[in-house]
C-alpha cells in the first residue's frame, strides 16, 4: 500500500496550476498572486510629518537650552492634504517655523518636526529650550517602499496586511491564480439532509456540508449535488451530468463494502484511477482519479477521515492549483502530557489538544480516537501525527502536529 507521502507526491504530480486571472485588488481577498509586485510608487510618496507640532530647521535651535530659549516665527499652516506648492509655502528661511499637523507634508527647508508638548507657543512664535533631533518627526519620501521595491512574489495569499500595502500603493488590480471549481457529492442510502426526519437507520449528512464549510474557509466555493444513494444506476446518472468541474470531491462509497461503488463507477465512466488506498489512518480507503481534466477525491465517508484526508490530502493540492507558495500546514513538535494508542505500520491523525505552557506546547488526546467520533474531532484544536515506525506515543514523547486550517 502506498505510504502517506507517496500518495501526497501523485496528488501533487497531478495539482497543476489553473492559470491566472487579473481582479480588482479589493476583491482579492485570500487569492494567491500570480505574478510579483514591484511599487509604482514611494511610501510614503512625500516627506510629511508623524507628529502635530513645528516644521523646523534643527540647525536653528542647535544653541536652544533652558537658560537660552530660540524663539522661531511661525510663518504659516500646513494640514494634511494641503497641497504645499500651491498654498504658496515658502521655503523655511533662518528662524522660521511651520504649524503643521500629522500627515502634512514638510516644507522645503524644514528637516524636523517638534511636537506641541515640547514647545511654548503662540499664533506667530514658537519657543524651543532644548535642542532636536535633526530628522525627528519627519517620515520621509521612500522610507518604507522605494519606487520598484518588490513588495510581494508570486504565490503569496493576498491577506488584508498585504492587500493594505497594495492599496497603499496604489494597485487597483492584482494576478492571481484561478479558483478551481469543485463539486461535492455524497454518496449513501442511509445519508439524509439535516432538517428532514430521520427514519430508522438513516443519519443525517454532516460530511457534504463541513467540506463546503472546510473550503469556504479557505475561501472556495463549492457545489454540492445530490445525494447518490448507493447503486451504479445513480451514481452513473449524477456523475454523467457533471460539467464545469476542476475538483470532484465524493464523500462514502469507496472502501471494501458490497455497496462502495464509487471507484467502479468512475472507472466506467472514464475515470483512471491513480491510487486508492494509502497506509493512514483515518481515511485508508482515500481514491484518487484523473477524469479527463478533472481529479476526483474519492473521500471516505467516516467524518473524521473524510475531514482529516481533505485536511492532508486536499487542501495541499488545492493551494498548488490556485499557485499558493506554502501549500503545507506549519508542522510543530509538542510534548505528550500522557500516554496515546497509535496504529501499526500507518501514519495516524489523531484527535489532540495542544496548549502552550511552561515554554513549549503540550499535547494531549482530545477524546474518542475512532473514525466516527466527532465530539472528540470538535473539541480537538490540532492534528497530532504520528510516522508509520510509531505505534504508541508515551507521556513525554514528541509528537509532530499541525493546526486545523492552518496554512
Ligand atoms: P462508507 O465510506 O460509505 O462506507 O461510509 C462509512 C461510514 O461513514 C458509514 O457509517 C456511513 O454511514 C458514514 N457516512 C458516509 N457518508 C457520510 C456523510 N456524508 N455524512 C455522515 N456520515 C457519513
Ligand atoms: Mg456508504
Amino acid at each position: 500500500m502506498l505510504s502517506a507521502d507517496q500518495a501526497r507526491r501523485i496528488i501533487l504530480e497531478h495539482s497543476r496550476f489553473l492559470g491566472s486571472e487579473k481582479i480588482p485588488t479589493l476583491q482579492s481577498q485570500g487569492r494567491y498572486l500570480a505574478d510579483e509586485v514591484k511599487a509604482p510608487m514611494p511610501l510614503p510618496s512625500f516627506d510629511n510629518a508623524a507628529m502635530d507640532g513645528f516644521a523646523i530647521r534643527a540647525l536653528d535651535v542647535l544653541q536652544a537650552s533652558e537658560n537660552n530659549p530660540v524663539t522661531l516665527k511661525v510663518i504659516k499652516r500646513v494640514v494634511a492634504g494641503d497641497n504645499i506648492y500651491q498654498h504658496c509655502v515658502m521655503p523655511l528661511g533662518h528662524g522660521q517655523a511651520v504649524r503643521i499637523m500629522t500627515g502634512a507634508p514638510v516644507p522645503e527647508g524644514a528637516d524636523t518636526v517638534v511636537p506641541f508638548e515640547d514647545v511654548t507657543f503662540t499664533e506667530t512664535t514658537c519657543e524651543l529650550k532644548d535642542g532636536v533631533k535633526e530628522g525627528q518627526h519627519v517620515r520621509r519620501q521612500g522610507e518604507d517602499v522605494l519606487v520598484g521595491d518588490l513588495v510581494l512574489s508570486c504565490g503569496e495569499k493576498l491577506d488584508l496586511r498585504r492587500l493594505a500595502l497594495l492599496t497603499a500603493v496604489g494597485v487597483d488590480q492584482v494576478c492571481v491564480g484561478r479558483k478551481p471549481k469543485i463539486k461535492i457529492l455524497s454518496t449513501g442510502n442511509e445519508i439524509i439532509p439535516l432538517g428532514e426526519d430521520l427514519k430508522p437507520g438513516q443519519i443525517y449528512n454532516s460530511n457534504g456540508p463541513a467540506l463546503v464549510l472546510a473550503l469556504k474557509a479557505m475561501g472556495l466555493e463549492a457545489t454540492e449535488l445530490s445525494i447518490a444513494v448507493d447503486t451504479e444506476e445513480d451514481l452513473e446518472k449524477i456523475l454523467q451530468s457533471l460539467s464545469d468541474v476542476d475538483i470532484l470531491l465524493t464523500v462514502g462509497g469507496v472502501s471494501a463494502g458490497d455497496l462502495d461503488l464509487v471507484p467502479k463507477v468512475l472507472k466506467k465512466l472514464g475515470a483512471e484511477p491513480l491510487f486508492h488506498k494509502v497506509s493512514i489512518k483515518p481515511g485508508k480507503p482515500l481514491l484518487f482519479c484523473r477524469w479527463d481534466q478533472r481529479l476526483v477525491f474519492g473521500l471516505p465517508g467516516n467524518p473524521v477521515s473524510a475531514l482529516m484526508v481533505f485536511e492532508r490530502f486536499v487542501r495541499p493540492a488545492l493551494l498548488q492549483m490556485q499557485g499558493a507558495k506554502n501549500i503545507f500546514s506549519t508542522t510543530y513538535q509538542a510534548i505528550m502530557q500522557e500516554d496515546l494508542r497509535a496504529s501499526h505500520g500507518k501514519e495516524d491523525y489523531l484527535r489532540g489538544h495542544v496548549i502552550y505552557s511552561e515554554g513549549q506546547f503540550q499535547a494531549f488526546s482530545a477524546g474518542r480516537q475512532g473514525s466516527a467520533h466527532l465530539k472528540a474531532l470538535a473539541s480537538s484544536n490540532a492534528i497530532l501525527i504520528v510516522p508509520e515506525s510509531v505505534d504508541y506515543l508515551h507521556q513525554g514523547d514528541a509528537v509532530s502536529f499541525v493546526f486545523w486550517g492552518d496554512s
